[in-house]
């Protein structure tokens, strides 16, 4: 019988946030012993409850929610995505801007799918959220990585992105609140990015599923707000500002020029409709959500507890000596590099699988995040001080006498 082998399209795909690594920690949960996964960002395991008014409207609706509803989404949900980025100053948005998706990974997917032919180029950041590259391979389109500067908060460089434009890029992807680094990227640094994708006819994808986890008084801005002239695909959802990853809600709005993208956005309409649409009880929480009292605000304001996991994290992290982490404005994770040389470290996969072995603690390495040069790891600061506190102890006790053979 002839082997049962997988597409090549899979070739150049990798989504190791739930890899090798997080295998060999199921396995050793399987054998007995007790891992603590700071390795997906998933709020509601660690305690986080979603706002009670958003699951009280899901349990209401479910009995009237069996039926398909229309493949873009439910009005309400729609009307409210709407008036949510009409308050960001977004212009000319109408409702058929609107899409509402299985979160925003199955809107990601769709963006790439319905934009892409064989070898056209997508500017997507390095470190990125790894999923954003697999789309584009899967799609046939080949991802360009640009650099995110350590030494600038970690900010896009734009004469690495001018270096890497060339006749196939139809593009450019931004992270703003930024996984895995918490970069929050300014307003100058967002209208400039407008203005090297109008220079040259690209499109701006942004994910913005973070927009309201930001601290110190970082604010954030809707790229897709700085511009008319440029086509914007916005995307966001309910996972991580909501606490409700596992509704799968979320959302992906088009704007700026739309005239010049009518044949993409027709191409949108087609996937939507080919999957029937999203899972219609949970899309009745996106206006319940948008409209409510905003809870997200007490867990990031000062003294809230997003923000004292943040400051422990972040403040413990920077104590371990070879390790240095910038400090996150927005999201859930810090992204810290160690020194190589000092541990003699060549290979971050093993690094991470090291620590593991030892301290039965799950993170990511730098890698995963499609970042090919230091060796980095992601670190998820969602649960309570008093884990985090023994778990980044533990942390430093192992680079103390790490050294990579
Ligand atoms: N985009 C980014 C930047 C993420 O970090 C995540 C999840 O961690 C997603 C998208 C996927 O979100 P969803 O749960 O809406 O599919």
């Amino acid at each position: 019988m002839k082997p049962v082998a997988r597409s090549h399209k899979l070739d150049n795909v990798c989504y190791d946030i739930r890899g090798p690594i997080a295998a060999q920690a199921r396995k050793m949960e399987d054998e007995g012993h007790r891992i603590l996964k700071l390795n997906i960002g998933n709020p509601a395991p660690f305690g986080f409850e979603a706002p009670d008014d958003i699951v009280k409207d899901v349990i209401h609706n479910l009995p009237t929610s069996q039926g398909y509803s229309d493949s873009t989404g439910i009005y309400g949900a729609r009307v409210a995505v709407m008036q949510y980025y009409q308050q960001m100053e977004v212009k000319n948005l109408r409702i058929s801007d609107v899409f509402i998706g299985n979160g925003v990974s199955e809107m990601i997917m769709m963006s790439m799918q319905a934009l892409l032919n064989n070898g056209d180029e997508v500017l997507l950041p390095a470190p990125d959220y790894p999923l954003w590259t697999a789309a584009v391979s899967l799609s046939s389109g080949t991802p360009v990585h640009y650099r995110c500067d350590e030494q600038a908060d970690w900010f896009p460089d734009l004469d690495d992105i001018k270096s890497k434009i060339t006749s196939r890029t139809r593009a450019i992807v931004l992270i703003n609140p930024n996984n895995p680094t918490g970069a929050v990227y300014s307003k100058a640094l967002l209208e400039d990015i407008v203005a090297l994708a109008q220079e040259h006819g690209l499109v701006i994808f942004s994910d913005e599923i973070y927009d309201k986890i930001l601290y110190d008084g970082h604010q954030h801005t809707c790229i897709a707000s700085l511009t008319d002239d440029v086509f914007v695909v916005t995307l966001s959802g309910l996972s991580k500002n909501y606490r409700v990853a596992g509704f799968r809600a979320g959302w992906l709005v088009v704007s700026g020029n739309k005239r010049i993208a009518a044949d993409y956005i027709e191409g949108l309409n087609i996937l939507s409709s080919m999957r029937m649409c999203a899972n219609v009880p949970c899309q009745t929480a996106i206006q319940t959500a948008l409209g409510g009292y905003q809870s997200i605000q007490n867990l990031v304001n000062e003294g809230g507890r997003l923000r004292q996991q943040r400051d422990i994290t972040y403040d413990m992290l920077n104590q371990i000596e070879g390790v240095h982490c910038v400090k996150p404005k927005g999201a859930m994770y810090c992204f810290a590099r160690v020194e190589a040389a000092r541990f003699n470290i060549s290979n971050d996969e093993k690094m991470i699988f090291d620590l593991l072995n030892s301290e039965k603690i799950l993170l990511v390495h730098g890698r995963a995040f499609n970042l090919n040069e230091g060796i980095y790891f992601r670190l998820v600061f969602l649960p309570h001080t008093d884990i985090l506190k023994p778990a980044l102890s533990k942390i430093n006790n192992f680079f103390s006498r790490y050294q990579q053979v």
